[in-house]
């Protein structure tokens, strides 16, 4: 495995004790830490640049107006859109999905049309989808999950039809773990004439991500996930859909033209960027991005899927333990788990009493827990500051656990 142990001095949130133990951080898939360059990029900002951005045509609203077009082309880089103007700055992976489910749904769909989405979505996947559907007269389907937390894709032939409209998957399952085959699925899709989304939250900044090649219409992600602040996250769009678009919010820097009876829109990603961004979010964002940059995205990848294995291996140890998503193959970083003796909610709470932070309960994926029949999980979720010597910290904790519960 790759030392990357190093880079824990960049992080001056995991230098502290919890409950009288040395913090280990495990709740990464719900929010990461925040390196140093992305916390100083916050203050340089106010510090010296802050102004808004676009209007001005002073020093300060054009350093401003520079950062955050800069962080732009960067995000727009490292997910390989096509170009910047792919990219719509957003407050994270839900407002990216309820944006396409108002606008887009808005425009093209209709009743009787299909949204297929997956068993294993995360709420922010499935609400605005069933929202959409109500108000279009469209109809909500899914593609089932298999007993080892894989798609069931049997029967995709039934399912990908011409009858639906949108298509949407996550591309990494932040209850399970499991790597979607989201080009595949995305070609299937397209040859139809179906709109496809991906929920990224899991992927972008933790494995090599790239739009084009995946083929999707719409990718959505979170910026607090991959090492930036909190509020920012994205919408990637093709250039060709997000042009039949109509706006979102109105207001202004989305307009083009404004009389007092009607207006005229920019075109995107400024039509869907309405009112003052959140500039230092953006800022954050793109400091997050030539961090993860200066480490690489595939080292980021290797350390995690290694230490998900190691993790996966030592929990066998445990009695009455089950462990959900695939337990082979390359999967997201992160290791879910149920333990006859104790609610997830209780064993993350005696974790938390030794410095251990997990998550316990449904994840935002009730479907999910209803499929494998269990009240929720406990879920141990890395990145790349996490060590084995944490995950060894983990396991010790768990024995105690178990010898507590039963
Ligand atoms: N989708 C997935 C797969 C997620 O893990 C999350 C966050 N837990 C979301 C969507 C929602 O992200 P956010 O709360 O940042 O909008």
């Amino acid at each position: 495995m790759i030392d990357l142990s190093h880079l824990r001095a960049d992080f001056p949130i995991l230098h502290q004790q919890v409950n009288g133990q040395p913090l280990v951080y495990f709740d990464n898939a719900a929010s990461s830490q925040k390196p140093r360059a992305v916390i100083d990029s916050l203050v340089h900002y106010y510090e010296h640049d802050n102004a808004n951005v676009h209007r001005g045509l002073h020093a300060l609203s054009n350093r401003a107006t520079d950062a955050f077009e800069s962080a732009r082309e960067k995000l727009a880089r490292f997910i390989g859109a096509a170009s910047p103007e792919e990219v719509i700055f957003t407050r994270g992976t839900t407002e990216s999905i309820n944006l396409v489910a108002n606008i887009w749904a808005s425009e093209f769909l209709k009743p009787g049309d299909i949204i297929l989405y997956t068993g294993m979505e995360h709420h922010s996947n499935l609400v605005p989808w069933q929202l959409a559907a109500k108000r279009s007269g469209a109809s909500v389907q899914h593609i089932p999950v298999l007993e080892d937390g894989t798609l069931d894709l049997e029967n995709i032939n039934a399912l990908l039809t011409e009858q639906v409209k949108l298509f949407t998957c996550v591309h990494v399952s932040n209850s399970l773990g499991t790597i979607n085959p989201v080009k595949e699925l995305c070609a299937r899709a397209r040859a139809l004439g179906i709109t496809t989304l991906i929920d990224g939250a899991q992927a972008v900044g933790h494995m090599p991500v790239n739009v084009q090649d995946i083929g999707c219409d719409f990718y959505v992600f979170s910026g607090h996930k991959m090492c930036a602040p909190t509020g920012i996250g994205g919408l990637y769009g093709r250039a060709e859909v997000l042009a039949k678009m109509p706006p979102w919010h109105g207001g202004g820097e989305m307009i083009d033209l404004v009389t007092l009876e009607t207006s005229t829109y920019k075109a995107a990603p400024a039509r869907f960027e309405a009112g003052t961004p959140d500039i230092a979010g953006v800022i954050g964002l793109g400091a997050a991005i030539d961090y993860l940059e200066t480490i690489g995205i595939d080292r980021i990848h290797e350390h995690g899927a290694a230490l998900t294995s190691y993790a996966m291996q030592r929990l066998t140890e445990l009695p009455g333990i089950r462990i959900l998503g695939p337990a082979t193959g390359d999967r997201g970083s992160l290791t879910a788990f149920h333990l006859a003796s104790a609610h997830p909610h209780d064993l993350v709470e005696f974790a938390n009493t030794h410095g251990l932070a997990l998550r316990g309960g449904h994840h935002c994926t009730q479907p999910l827990m209803k499929r494998f029949q269990i009240p929720g999980s406990s879920r141990a979720s890395f990145y790349f500051y996490n060590t084995t010597a944490e995950i060894d910290r983990m396991m010790e904790i768990l024995h105690r656990a178990v010898t507590f519960f039963s």
